[in-house]
């Protein structure tokens, strides 16, 4: 018998192989592949070109686990055609490992079966009623959008959801944008479910991802919590899908295979043919956009838990005051915060930008120091005492010979959070500050500092965005936006959004347990109307405007954009190549084809790059067809093209 082996590669199609095994479509199996072996799933579909002559081989064995569901392999089907990505590689996203699937560890999964002891949650009456709304029709598939103020007790709705299906017998994933820093979140989980979710993202140990793959496979775990790779584990009776902070821009992977985790789960969950609810304070304007047609229902928290308000805005003009040298928070702020620490408050510095500054620069010879690898400053990082590239990493000393044979004098301009905090340190010598980034919150030492900061034995926070994802810091009253910058980026057509979601899920850091709390905009730029926006209690407002925006200008979510990325290391070749590649396919696709143009960033990792973007219907055929144009046209050597379907970020 003849059977179609899909192989974890490149290629988009299965291949063909003999075997007189009793083998069905989903089954793992080993084969020969090229010079070694591979292993791969049995496929639905035979390739389509037949005209090939080369030898078949045999099927080496079968896997003893249980197969690949017929629902995955059409999701993992149609991830393919619609991220236009070659079958193989959306398999690889499911297959662990040759050895995950070969050598199961033959381990129970107590740890994540013991029963703990659960603590008793009650539900406000508002708890409630969602959670009637949400569950009323979980039969089939279906999206629920559950939106709600910051700290309104989001988790505990879905986690009672969460309960009935696992009760039912079913497998349930919890999808969250930040995972590294998910100890709090493990924690609230255990106290309400009294066992351990599995926890997957890319930093856990390949042996404990090697245990959690085959807990998947055979059904000996049902609860998993876990990054966008967690959406391809093969379950084999899924029952629930939840995404929490939908509106995440890390829900986009934007490297290797290119795809947004939130649209994926969505399409998964139809062709699992099971609920999904996203959640979110503030949704994305995509999921906006669907709740407005009603292709998605939706229910609302509009209090606070514990009623709780939610903080107060003031804005302090920085036109009006003169900032001493070197100092970037007024003397009003100073004054505020005084009164707020006075009165046990813990406070929050925001500035989103890594280090100490963003632009080291000599006096004598003016120069800054640029990435030799990317058109991009390197980043002062004063406490490590190096310059850094925030984009390929490089890294470099704070040392460079002038022009008159003498060093360089250096000076810095602008801050990141390393200087704001040297100057909170100044204004502030007595309290204990901390710097909250992605350098300081590193997997070894965030769960001891984030358990300072909830005790409040850490009464100031320097912070970059990293502080707005979902922390629950009880004692955090104030918050300090260094400068709020609202000159969206010409480049980004998401900036105004994006701006609406950092600062909104900043500001609902702030006042969780009913004292009140207020949050300071320092800014130069007093554009009222966004910041009345920004800070209305009611994002929908802005939202809808820029739904009407978006739709006068023939954007995103109501026209489908794919970005074509041509990138190489021969700057005048890729300029001919990209201009080249435009003429060949304007002629064969139904939309538009904008560019080519620099990328922002031109240089990136060694390799220039030059951006086309697509604009079209949303349809899958704009994908169809630009994924048969792109195959009829060959490249010179040393050039690639990476394709980005719904891009997200242009840099
Ligand atoms: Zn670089
Ligand atoms: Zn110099």
């Amino acid at each position: 018998m003849r059977v179609p082996i899909l192989i974890p590669n490149i290629f988009n199609h299965p291949f063909t192989y003999e075997t007189n095994l009793k083998l069905s479509v989903g089954d793992y199996v080993q084969v020969p592949f090229g010079k070694g072996k591979a292993t791969g799933v049995v496929w639905d579909e035979f390739e389509k070109n037949k005209n090939k002559n080369y030898k078949i081989k045999q099927v080496i064995k079968k896997f003893q686990i249980p197969s690949l569901n017929k629902n995955t392999i059409n999701f993992l089907n149609w991830f393919s055609e619609y991220n236009m990505v070659p079958k193989g590689m959306a398999l690889k996203l499911v297959l662990l490992s040759s050895q995950a699937v070969e050598k199961l560890p033959k381990k129970n999964y107590v740890n994540f079966n013991a029963k703990i002891k659960t603590n008793n949650f009650y539900l406000t009456l508002q708890q409630k009623e969602n959670l009637k709304k949400m569950d009323s029709t979980n039969q089939n598939f279906r999206v629920h959008v559950l939106q709600g103020v910051t700290g309104s007790g989001k988790t505990i709705v879905y986690f009672e959801s969460f309960k009935k299906i696992l009760d039912k017998g079913f497998q349930g994933l919890i999808l969250l944008p930040e995972i590294g820093l998910t100890g709090q979140f493990e924690k609230k989980f255990t106290e309400f479910f009294g066992f351990k979710p599995a926890i997957w993202h890319s930093g856990i140990t390949k042996k404990n991802k090697e245990i959690i793959w085959s807990g998947i496979v055979n059904k000996k775990i049902n609860a998993v919590i876990g990054a966008r790779s967690s959406l391809f584990l093969p379950f084999k009776k899924l029952g629930l899908i939840i995404v929490d902070e939908e509106h995440d821009q890390s829900y986009k992977q934007d490297e290797g295979v290119i795809y947004n985790a939130r649209d994926m789960a969505v399409s998964r969950a139809s062709f699992e043919n099971i609920p999904i609810n996203l959640v979110t304070a503030v949704p994305s304007i995509e999921t906006f956009d669907n709740i407005k047609k009603g292709k998605y229902a939706s229910s609302n928290l509009l209090e606070r838990y514990q009623n709780a308000s939610l903080p107060n805005y003031e804005i302090v003009n920085l036109n009006k005051t003169k900032l001493e040298p070197q100092s970037w928070l007024s003397n009003e702020i100073i004054n505020k915060v005084k009164l707020h620490l006075e009165k046990k408050d813990q406070v929050l510095f925001f500035l989103n930008r890594r280090g100490f500054s963003p632009n080291a620069l000599c006096k004598k010879c003016l120069k800054s120091y640029s990435c030799p690898n990317c058109s991009i400053n390197l980043v002062y990082h004063k406490n490590k005492e190096i310059l850094l590239c925030h984009y390929c990493g490089h890294k470099s000393q704070l040392y460079r010979n002038c022009k008159d044979n003498q060093a360089c004098d250096f000076i810095f301009c602008g801050p990141g959070v390393e200087r704001i905090s040297e100057e909170v340190k100044r204004k502030f010598p007595t309290k204990k500050i901390s710097i909250f980034s992605s350098d300081t919150m590193n997997k070894k030492n965030s769960s001891e500092i984030l358990k300072k900061i909830v005790n409040n034995e850490i009464q100031i926070l320097v912070g970059t965005q990293l502080i707005s994802k979902g922390f629950h810091f009880p004692n955090l009253n104030c918050i300090v936006v260094v400068d709020i910058d609202l000159t969206s980026q010409g480049h980004d057509l998401r900036g105004t959004e994006k701006n609406l979601q950092l600062y909104h899920q900043l500001a609902g850091r702030a006042g969780r347990t009913g004292k009140p709390a207020t949050v300071y905009f320092q800014t130069y730029n007093l554009n009222k109307n966004m910041i009345d926006d920004i800070t209305n209690s009611n994002p929908n407002i802005f939202l809808e405007k820029e739904l009407i925006l978006r739709k006068s200008n023939n954007l995103p979510p109501f026209q489908r954009f794919i970005s074509l990325i041509i990138t190489g290391s021969d700057e005048k070749k890729i300029i001919k190549e990209s201009t080249r590649f435009k003429n060949f396919i304007e002629k064969f696709i139904n939309a538009k084809v904008l560019g080519p143009v620099n990328a922002p960033i031109f240089r990136l990792k060694k390799k220039f790059r030059v951006r086309l973007l697509v604009r079209g219907k949303k349809s899958i055929n704009v994908q169809n067809s630009l994924a048969r144009v792109i195959l009829k046209f060959k490249f010179l050597h040393g050039i690639k093209l990476t394709v980005d379907v719904d891009p997200i970020n242009f840099n």
